[in-house]
């Protein structure tokens, strides 16, 4: 698909809009904060789309009941990405578990509860957008994926 202008706020909130219903219907809490005025990104909003809803599905599904996923937008390290963090209260991730979960098929759900496919999905299309995606998992407890993109040739 053609690569376009978009704005970075404008592709988490039409993502968390396909996925909010389901998240509060587990008993999780959304919440956003979007960093004022990012420089636009070039993608296919679709694509980014699909990349959103892996990881905040992924992060619900690993949430408990009354736990909270956060989604925050914010301007890089350096002003060339802008970065999307995805933040749950759950469980965080093993390291053994945890150099695997971009392989496609890999996957710690039960027989037909997962297909593994999410993450490596979410993978090549943030690579093929020319950004990547990252793990945490801090002392606190939880998980942290973090989505960077490259900000528009002129548009910063
Ligand atoms: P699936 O969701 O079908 O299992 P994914 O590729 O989306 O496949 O995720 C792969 C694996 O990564 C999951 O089975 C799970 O073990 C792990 N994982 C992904 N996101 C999280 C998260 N937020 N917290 C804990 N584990 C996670
Ligand atoms: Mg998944």
């Amino acid at each position: 698909p053609p690569l376009v202008l978009l704005d970075p706020a404008e592709v988490v909130r039409s993502s968390l809009n396909l996925v909010k219903n389901q998240i509060q219907a587990a008993g999780v809490c959304l919440e956003t904060e979007y960093a004022p005025r990012l420089p636009a990104i070039r993608g296919d909003m679709r694509s980014l789309q699909q990349v959103l809803v892996n990881i905040v599905q992924n992060a619900a599904q690993a949430t408990p009941p009354g736990g909270v996923v956060r989604v925050e937008t914010c301007l890089g390290r350096d002003a060339g990405h802008i970065r999307i963090n995805v933040a749950d209260t759950g469980p965080g991730i093993a390291p053994s578990v945890r150099e695997h979960i971009f392989e496609p098929f890999f996957t710690t759900k039960g027989v037909g509860k997962g297909t593994g496919l999410g993450l490596a999905v979410a993978y090549s299309l943030v690579k093929r957008h020319g950004g990547r995606i990252e793990v945490e998992c801090p002392e606190g407890g939880g998980a942290v994926f973090t989505v960077r993109l490259p900000v528009a040739p002129s548009a910063t």
